[in-house]
């Protein structure tokens, strides 16, 4: 591959954001897929549970209605209205494609319920493996250039135009540059920045972070969003997810004794929104001292395996038999709804040729709080609008060449301050807050920052920074936000 050649788009990640936009150019153009490790390693992989799309025209204002409810009144109503109308077309083109959904026996596309829904529009396939079928199909149609094993580690910006990116290759252990007429970012959330999370761990927010070097601004940093049914006893850093739609098809949260505490929190128990559930979930620990199960009684064994195949064969590794037996669980980090502030075409204030599509991005679509299975359907649509601006606008300007160094990427001790901030941000800035814990945390944070360290840690500390310092700056309670007066 020619590092120097200019393309006519680059575009950093390989989950559906990336990989749907990427398809949204046509096979000549000269376009670059950049990801760190392999193309699989993203969130998009991992999702089980399916995509939100309104069933028909009639239940559009429906959805419209479900995702600002969610959303607690800091969503962008365009944005929402162009999400759930523009995606029941991309959907609709999406299998026109060749993707398959699940189906029932006669041929009709099966349609589950989430927490927060009003009614059954989640579509699935595989079972609990929509993410992964999603990823193969883009993958399987994709006609460009992928660059693997390759983390962006700069933007080349000059002005108000982005040049292209530098990586950083852990193959050869070079920095190159790459040269673009477009650059896209599609590089996902933040997970990896939390001790407890069900993200790749290709998720470590250095985009966002380099964004926040540019001056580039980052909206809702403090809307965070905790699972409220993982697994968090599995080897690794990405924890087990159990998802939702087991709740939607009639798993219970019960405590030792058996007992669904939920519906003392909210009268829709299990259904109730995945933030109420996560506080529910971690006041009745801390006030009881009980652990507490995912259960599922409810279900018939054949159908659990054919509807849940992943989960069950996940667990069954980690010596659990489902149905039969109950999963201790706990919340953990999965979704972050701010990100780096765009127009609703994806495009990044300030700048004639940058984008910023799907998880990392703030369009405000999710507002405080993100409604279940909405962020494949983000993918979608808002790859989609990206390129159609990026075609139809057409910028043109005199490339500018950058010097290809390489910083100090990672220096010694950063291993351990990296699992530091993963613990300070568990502890301080996750599902309760308080100001005296955030200051805590802010302090701790600088004082990291203050240290001989790489250009990773750095990242990771800026948007953990960033995260602290917009919690700290929204005083009252809101959607995934909670914040309490004191420690007490
Ligand atoms: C376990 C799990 C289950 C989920 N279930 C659902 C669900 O059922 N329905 C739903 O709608 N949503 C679900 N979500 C959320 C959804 O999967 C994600 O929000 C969505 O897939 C994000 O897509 P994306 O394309 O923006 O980013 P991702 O799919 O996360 O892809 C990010 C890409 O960017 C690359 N990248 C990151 N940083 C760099 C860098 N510095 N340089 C180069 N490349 C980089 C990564 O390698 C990766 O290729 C789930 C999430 C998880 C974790």
């Amino acid at each position: 591959m020619n590092q120097r050649r200019v393309y006519d788009a680059i575009i950093i990640g390989s989950g559906i954001a990336g990989l749907n936009a990427a398809h949204a150019f046509d096979k000549n153009k000269d376009v670059l897929i950049i990801c760190k490790e392999n193309s699989w390693d993203c969130n998009t992989f991992y999702a089980q549970g399916g995509v939100a799309v309104a069933v028909d025209e009639k239940d559009i204002p429906s959805h419209i209605a479900d995702t600002l409810s969610a959303g607690a009144g800091l969503c962008d109503e365009k944005a929402v209205e162009i999400l759930c109308r523009e995606g029941r077309d991309e959907v609709a083109d999406l299998i026109a494609r060749g993707m398959e959904f699940d189906k029932d026996e006669k041929g009709e596309i099966l349609y589950t319920k989430e927490a927060a829904h009003s009614r059954n529009r989640i579509i699935h396939a595989g079972g609990d493996a929509t993410g992964r079928e999603i990823h193969h199909f883009l993958m399987r149609e994709n006609p460009h250039q992928l660059l693997y094993h390759s983390t962006v580690i700069d933007l080349l910006i000059d002005g108000a135009f982005c040049h292209g990116v530098r990586i950083y290759n852990e193959i050869d252990k070079q920095c190159r540059n790459y040269y673009a007429k477009s650059v896209i970012i599609a590089s996902g959330g933040i997970g990896a920045l939390y001790a407890y999370h069900t993200n790749s761990k290709t998720i470590s927010a250095e985009m966002q972070g380099i964004a926040l070097e540019h001056g580039i601004a980052l909206r809702d940093m403090e809307m965070t969003q905790f699972h409220p049914t993982v697994f968090i006893h599995n080897k690794g850093a990405r924890k087990q997810l159990l998802t939702e739609a087991l709740r939607g098809e009639g798993a219970t949260i019960v405590d030792e004794n058996g007992y669904r505490f939920l519906f003392d929190y909210d009268e829709r128990g299990e259904l109730s929104p995945r933030s109420v559930v996560s506080k529910a979930i971690f006041d009745y620990k801390a006030k009881t001292g009980q652990k507490v199960y995912l259960d599922f009684q409810n279900f018939d064994d054949a159908f659990f395996k054919e509807r849940f195949p992943t989960i069950y064969f996940n667990m069954k590794d980690v010596g659990y038999n489902l149905p039969h037996d109950r999963v201790p669980i706990s919340p953990a980090f999965h979704y972050m709804m701010g990100g780096i502030k765009t127009d609703l075409n994806g495009k990044i204030p300030g700048f004639e040729n940058l984008y910023a599509i799907g998880e990392v991005a703030s369009t405000r679509v999710h507002g405080a709080n993100r409604l279940a299975s909405n962020s494949l359907l983000e993918g979608l649509v808002f790859s989609k609008r990206a390129v159609r601006d990026i075609l139809e606008r057409g910028v043109y300007f005199k490339l500018k060449t950058f010097e290809e160094k390489c910083d100090d990427l990672i220096k010694e001790g950063d291993h351990q301050r990296k699992d530091l901030l993963r613990e300070i941000m568990w502890n301080d800035v996750s599902i309760v807050r308080t100001q005296e814990g955030l200051a805590e945390a802010l302090g701790k944070i600088e004082t990291h920052l203050r240290e001989n360290i790489g250009k990773l840690l750095r990242l990771r500390l800026l948007v953990s920074k960033e995260i602290v310092k917009s919690a700290m700056l929204r005083k009252e309670s809101l959607g995934a936000h909670t914040i309490t007066s004191s420690d007490s």
